[in-house]
């Protein structure tokens, strides 16, 4: 569980944009854990809590849509055996009079094999082409590595 905790961390210190995702990949052993935070702005028209029931509709269309995104965002090399169980979505709002906000995407993983670099991709950028980079922090056992993405470059080496 620490692992999870370092990640969560990282994570609460991301400056404030609306072009930059980022992305946590931890195993321990065959057991991982996955996040994706991408600005609100890369996926609905409006990052304010919704003012009405079309908005309030709108978002959690979108926060479903997210979830099930997943196996086209987190591509694992299928020799690794990997499942993906209980992802989920949620809406992180911050700043002043929560006024920004940012889709938060949570996965766990179990796996046959462990998986390794760079044998995972994160196609974040192809889902959601208002975003111009992600970074992506991976703790595979004791390796801890951080990596940029652009869309010319999805995969972690
Ligand atoms: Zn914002």
């Amino acid at each position: 569980m620490t692992l999870f905790f370092v990640c969560l961390s990282a994570q609460a210190h991301k400056a404030h944009s609306h072009n930059l995702g980022s992305a946590n990949l931890a195993f321990d052993g065959v057991k991982g854990f996955f996040e994706l935070e991408i600005p609100a702005t890369a996926i609905i028209d409006f990052e304010h809590k919704p003012k009405n029931s079309i908005q309030k509709m709108k978002l959690q269309k979108s926060i479903q849509s997210l979830t099930e995104s997943l196996p086209k965002i987190l591509i694992l090399d299928e020799t690794f055996g990997c499942q993906l169980s209980n992802s989920q979505s949620s809406v992180i709002y911050s700043g002043k009079n929560d006024s920004h906000s940012e889709f938060k995407l949570t996965a766990e993983i179990q796996c046959l094999q462990t998986p390794t670099l760079p044998k995972i991709k994160i196609k974040a950028l192809s889902e959601f082409p208002k975003l111009e980079k992600i970074q992506v922090q991976t703790i595979i056992g004791t390796q801890q590595k951080s990596f940029v993405l652009t869309p010319s470059k999805d995969t972690l080496n």
